[in-house]
């Protein structure tokens, strides 16, 4: 855990009462016990938070979902939502003084409805991501949500944590990409937002309030998400660039380029290359170019490629050679299939657990104004280096949407303590020069346990004021993830 004090959350134990009653709901294969099954429940993807659960309740529909939590709510005992436990920030990993349940949405897996017509789909919160995208696929659609943890990550918590990733640019993040939601509130009742409007003015809208939660307002149960048409004629290309200033220019002229086709544009260094190669078997460098800056640039067109018409490669083609000659590319590759395609995308995707395989680091999920990157890293990685000259910078990221992931890998050699006693000094630099640019300290991964001092240091008293009064009004036992996001 975190230096973080721990903050008081409810600690009404499970008892064996509460255990009949919860068995008496969801049965016996809704309930993990022992501590071996629990275990990779109240542990966090990177392994560093490690927390404690009495049980953890694995309920198969809606309807269940709403007796667990009207149960907890009567008896107060706190309750940790959970989908695939792929999030970065702590925010499904129980506190060591959870005395409560962790409920996981796993089995609630189905597919509930296609209208490729009126493109969209209705899902439940368990279901997989890449799942979705294949669900989509498969009706001639497109669900766009795509981020390197796709294979393990569920919906509810996409939705939950407001998640980014590599098609922000184009389609908006996950609260974009949403209709409708089906929500247990924090008392045990059922929510049915279940709509698949595009326009509805009526009142407050509900939904957004619990996007971005991080599951501390209620349980999302479903979800009505947009589709798109599929992409038929994509262009994937790894660009060897001369600086980040150089990256955002040609994001800037890519738009009109591509006929307003740009689909990612993913800043990468060569030392994140460099880490991807080192750890993931398989991988491939697209570019034997020793410089120190990349991009990761794809354009997509819904409309098929005519024979003999100019489709996205060429374009593609004739602007990198424009860019050459302006000088902000040095040299590119254009990827020639779906293999070498998906080898660019994997060396992009895998940075999350190659740095974990590569030793202690930290990193900072942040976003500025797009213009501000080239300042932001130049200043941010001066100000890490001056408090330890020996750290090693590892900045990349969606710099179509201003979001930086400035990660930085321990000194060789160097422990996790050791490093710890630096990181609150490089976290204050980092969080008070993003601050000076009006920027967010956290872009897209939420705040969970890690952020909750930083949230509490950088948002004003009337955001956090109006947070609380929101919590407290939903959630006035403080039952639903207790001391996430917000300290009360
Ligand atoms: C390799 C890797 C790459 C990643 N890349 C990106 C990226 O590009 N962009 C990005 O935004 N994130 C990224 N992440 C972070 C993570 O994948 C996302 O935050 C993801 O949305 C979390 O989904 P999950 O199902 O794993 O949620 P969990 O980790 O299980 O939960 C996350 C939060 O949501 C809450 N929650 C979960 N389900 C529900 C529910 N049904 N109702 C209410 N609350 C719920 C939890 O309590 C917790 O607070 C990455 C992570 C990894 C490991």
């Amino acid at each position: 855990m975190p230096d973080t004090a721990i903050p008081v959350i409810p600690t009404i134990p499970v008892t064996p009462a509460v255990l009949e009653s919860l068995r008496a709901i969801v049965g016996d294969k809704g309930l993990i016990l022992d501590d071996q099954g629990k275990q990779p429940f109240v542990t966090d993807w990177r392994g560093s938070l490690v927390g404690t659960a009495a049980v953890v309740v694995r309920p198969a529909n809606t309807e269940e979902v709403s007796k667990v939590v009207k149960l907890c709510y009567e008896q107060g005992i706190a309750i940790v939502p959970q989908g695939g436990n792929t999030g970065l920030m702590g925010g499904a990993t129980p506190w060591p003084t959870h005395q409560g349940i962790l409920l996981s949405l796993g089995r609630m897996n189905h597919v509930l409805e296609v209208d490729p017509v009126g493109y969209s789909m209705t899902v439940e919160a368990g279901c997989v991501l890449q799942t979705l995208q294949e669900t989509a696929a498969s009706h001639d659609r497109f669900f766009p949500l795509s981020l390197g943890a796709q294979g393990s990550c569920m919906i509810g918590g996409n939705l939950s944590t407001n998640a980014g990733g590599v098609q922000v640019l184009r389609y908006g993040n996950a609260r974009n990409l949403v209709l409708g939601l089906e929500v247990v509130l924090p008392n045990g009742e059922i929510w049915n937002g279940l709509r698949s409007l595009k326009k509805d003015n009526t009142g407050y809208d509900l939904k957004h309030l619990f996007m971005g939660a991080e599951g501390t307002l209620g349980v999302i149960t479903k979800a009505v998400l947009k589709l798109w048409p599929a992409p038929k004629d994509v262009c994937t290309a790894w660009l060897a660039i001369r600086d980040p200033q150089a990256a955002i220019e040609i994001l800037s002229e890519a738009h009109a380029a591509s006929e307003d086709n740009v689909g990612s544009c993913e800043l990468m260094s060569r030392a994140c290359t460099d880490m991807v190669l080192r750890h993931i078997p398989g991988t491939q460098d697209p570019l034997k170019a020793d410089t120190p800056w990349y991009l990761l640039l794809e354009w997509s067109s819904s409309r098929p490629r005519a024979d003999g018409a100019e489709g996205m490669s060429e374009k593609m083609e004739q602007f990198l050679a424009d860019q050459m000659e302006a000088g902000r590319v040095l040299d590119a590759v254009i990827a020639q299939n779906e293999a070498q395609s998906r080898n660019m995308w994997v060396i992009r995707e895998a940075v999350a657990p190659a740095s974990r395989a590569e030793g202690p680091g930290l990193s900072y999920d942040i976003s500025v104004a797009i213009s501000k990157i080239p300042q932001f890293i130049d200043q941010g990685v001066k100000a890490a280096l001056d408090i330890l000259p020996s750290i090693r910078p590892y900045p990349l990221g969606h710099i179509g949407d201003g979001n930086i992931h400035f990660s930085f890998m321990g000194p060789k050699d160097m422990d996790r303590a050791t490093l710890n006693q630096y990181t609150p000094a490089i976290t204050r630099a980092v969080n008070d020069l993003v601050t000076s640019m009006a920027g967010s300290i956290s872009a897209e991964h939420g705040i969970g346990i890690d952020k909750l001092d930083e949230l509490a240091h950088y948002r004003s008293k009337i955001e956090l004021d109006t947070m609380r009064s929101i919590k407290r009004a939903l959630d006035p036992k403080n039952i639903m993830n207790p001391g996430k996001v917000l300290r009360l």
